[in-house]
């Protein structure tokens, strides 16, 4: 794959927009477009591999750090109930985009359970949530 394809090395080189949370060495988090709920974000690490099965160790250790630390903002940022943190492997599997990523979305009591959104998330609500988390993460 020629990874000028990709969306999401596009956005870690900065060639592609995106809401971004946090920057680390190995890894970028940032607001996913078509949000299941409210703070819904998404970790990549920066070197391209398309799904678990390919992914460096050291950059699934990376990715799943930082879910704890967003985790852990989401929870301060938004006061959600709870927080799925999960990846999907393969198109079989429910996967849209092939570079390894993690989904953390936060869910409360009674919200349907869904892995994707259905349409594009209002992008000034999107900015709002990415600072409210961004300025969680730096209360840590
Ligand atoms: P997957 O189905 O591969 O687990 O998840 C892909 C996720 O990427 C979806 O939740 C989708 O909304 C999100 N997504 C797709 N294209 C873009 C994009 O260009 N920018 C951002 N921020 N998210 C995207
Ligand atoms: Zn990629």
């Amino acid at each position: 794959m020629n990874l000028r394809d990709c969306i999401f090395c596009r956005i870690v080189a900065g060639e592609a927009p995106a809401h971004l949370v946090h920057d680390e060495e190995l890894v970028l988090s940032f607001m996913d477009i078509a949000p299941v709920g409210d703070g819904h974000l998404l970790i990549v690490p920066k070197a391209h591999s398309e799904n678990v099965l390919d992914t460096e160790p050291a950059a699934l250790a990376a990715v799943m750090a930082a879910s704890r630390r967003l985790a852990h903002a989401l929870k301060r940022a938004l006061g959600c109930d709870g927080i799925g943190v999960h990846q999907l492997n393969g198109a079989a599997a429910g996967q849209t985009v092939f570079h390894y990523h993690m989904h953390l979305i936060p869910r409360n009591h009674g919200d349907p359970i869904a892995f994707h959104g259905r349409k594009a998330g209002d992008p000034e609500r999107i900015a709002e949530n990415a600072r409210k988390i961004a300025a969680a993460l730096e209360r840590a």
